[in-house]
Parts: structure tokens; C-alpha cells; sequence
């Protein structure tokens, strides 16, 4: 595996709400029920309430609703720079989502994704974007983001150091472990302890609706000894073995299946406990964007015509307070 590239480049409305019934936890202790939706201007925002009640940090995941992107006679709230809008849209949708975290006058730092292990460090906002898919800093003012429509969103904060991390893991880069290298750069450069750091994963495509093919799962299990509680065949119920296809020669005459569903979430989670951090500081977020298409955006329903997601982290400019 290539080894992690680090590139050295150079408020407050707290009004929060509870989601309510729409977020049900399935798997972990700490799951979305705790999350709460800021809402402003008709823009709605996911937080863990744990780190907003951090003074010095800003985070945030946006969702569909609001904004000026038109898309079947709707306003939705596209974040990213696609085809089918226009930049002047995207970048009033920014400014307003920015507005809306109470983060009007921090640098937005989004990165060119590759689907890599690439991570910066940035001490100050790119001139240029950079090709990458997670970013790290402890300076104040600097919003790092990643873009999604089904990936994995993870946004890390270590309190105690004051650093900030954002992750963009999809099957490449969860399988490439970007988040333990994400967590290594802390180490590294912040000396921070996992298990001080704090998790927020958020929205993307769940295990109910995540089809990949076995090729990709053969990958995944020649790596982690875990690897089998991530996928789930599709199933009728009745076969005897629930990894049947792991071996891939099954006997008599049922071939294995093309597919079968990869729960990323679970599989980031892991990786996060794996290299110490504490199952209490891992807040998952239980939406699946392709199930719910009104709230989250998802590429594997829309495709081109997808809107993106945005998840950001920052420290205040008056972080020092
Ligand atoms: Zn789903």
C-alpha cells in the first residue's frame, strides 16, 4: 500500500433542535438519535452535540433542503461544483451553509478527491486546490471540507490539542484506512492521543443499499480480520451459511452472487476503534442517503445530476478564547 503523502501548504448561534423520529439507531451506543439539525433560513444542518458544545470549534453537515440550486422545481442546496449548476449558485449555496454554521468569516479548504490515502496538513488556505481526500490543521480560521453523495463523511476534532481533521472515505479510501492515517497525522503533527479525539461520521449509503461487487469484498477480507460483519449478502433467509460466497466455489449448483451490500460506516467505525478511539467518541450518523433522497444527496440514485453534500470542520477565528 502507498504510504501516506502529507504535503505541508501553506458566533455563535446555538440553537439546536432534536432531530426526532427520523434517525433510529441500529448498531452503536452512540448513534444518530443523538444528533440534533440546526436549522436556519431554511437550510438544515447535522451536529453532534457534543462537539458543538466545544466553544472554539465549528462543525457541521449539510443536507438537500434550502439554497439556490433549481433542480425538478426545488431549491436544494448544492454544495459542490458540478455540470448541471452553475459556480455562481454553488458558491451562494457555500456562502450561506457558512452563514448558517455562524462561520461567515472562516476559509473554506476543499480538496480535489481523488478517492486517495493523500493527506494535507494545511497551515494556511491553499492558492491552488489540492488533489487529496482528508485535511488536517490546528489554525485558527481554515474550514476544512470534503464533498460527498454517498462516501463517508468523518470529521475529527481532538479538544485537548485543539486540532481538526476532515476525512472523505469511500470504499477506496476506507479500504486504503485513510481515517487511521488521518489519526496518524494528529499523532504526528499534534501529538494527539486517540483517545481524546472525537468522531462524527455522517451521512452516506448504508449497508441496506451500499451493492458492490465481490472482487471489492475479496479485497476488503484479504486485509481486515473484521471484514466479514461489514458485508451482507443479498438473502432470501433460508441459505445456511451467511458467507457463503466468501469461498467462492460453493457447492452444487447456486453460483455466487455478483454482489453484496459493504456497511462503510461499520468499516470506518472499526478502524477508528482499532487504533484507540473510545466507542463513547464515535458518533455515527444512521441516515442513508440513498434512502433518503428529500434530505441527502446520493450518486448511485441520481447519478450526474447529484447534488453534494458538504461536511465541514474549523476552528473559530477567535479560537484562542
Ligand atoms: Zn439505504
Amino acid at each position: 500500500m502507498a504510504p501516506t503523502k502529507t504535503r505541508k501548504s501553506k458566533p455563535k448561534n446555538r440553537k439546536l433542535s432534536p432531530v426526532g423520529q427520523t434517525f433510529q439507531s441500529v448498531s452503536s451506543p452512540r448513534s444518530s438519535r443523538e444528533w440534533v439539525e440546526r436549522k436556519s433560513r431554511g437550510i438544515r444542518i447535522l451536529q453532534v452535540p457534543t462537539l458543538a458544545n466545544i466553544p472554539w470549534l465549528i462543525h457541521g453537515f449539510s443536507t438537500k433542503p434550502g439554497g439556490v440550486s433549481n433542480q425538478d422545481d426545488e431549491k436544494i442546496l448544492n454544495l459542490g461544483f458540478t455540470e448541471w449548476d452553475t459556480k455562481e449558485n454553488v458558491l451562494e449555496n457555500r456562502r450561506r451553509f457558512q452563514s448558517a454554521l455562524g462561520a461567515p468569516d472562516l476559509k473554506l479548504v476543499s480538496l480535489k478527491q481523488i478517492h486517495s490515502d493523500v493527506i494535507h496538513l494545511f497551515d494556511t488556505a491553499p492558492t491552488e486546490p489540492c488533489q487529496g481526500d482528508a485535511s488536517v490543521t490546528n489554525r485558527l480560521a481554515l474550514l476544512l471540507g470534503v464533498q460527498t453523495a454517498d462516501c463517508v463523511p468523518i470529521l475529527l476534532v481532538d479538544p485537548k490539542k485543539r486540532a481538526v481533521a476532515a476525512v472523505h472515505a469511500g470504499w477506496r479510501g476506507t479500504l486504503a484506512r485513510i481515517v487511521v492515517k488521518a489519526i496518524g497525522q494528529m499523532q504526528m503533527q499534534f501529538k494527539s492521543n486517540p483517545a481524546d479525539i472525537l468522531a462524527a461520521i455522517g451521512p452516506s449509503i448504508g449497508g441496506c443499499c451500499y451493492e458492490v461487487g465481490t472482487e471489492v469484498a475479496t479485497q476488503f477480507l484479504s486485509q481486515f480480520a473484521e471484514a466479514p460483519q461489514w458485508f451482507a449478502e443479498f438473502r432470501t433467509g433460508d441459505e445456511p451459511n451467511p458467507i457463503q460466497w466468501l469461498n467462492m466455489m460453493p457447492p452444487g449448483h447456486q453460483p455466487p452472487p455478483k454482489n453484496v451490500l459493504l456497511d462503510l460506516r461499520k468499516a470506518n467505525r472499526a478502524q477508528l476503534l482499532g487504533v484507540g478511539l473510545r466507542s463513547s467518541n464515535i458518533f455515527v450518523n444512521d441516515l442513508c442517503t440513498a434512502c433518503h433522497r428529500d434530505l441527502l444527496f446520493s450518486y448511485r440514485k441520481e447519478g450526474p445530476q447529484s447534488g453534494r453534500l458538504l461536511s465541514v470542520i474549523g476552528i473559530r477565528s477567535e479560537g484562542n478564547l
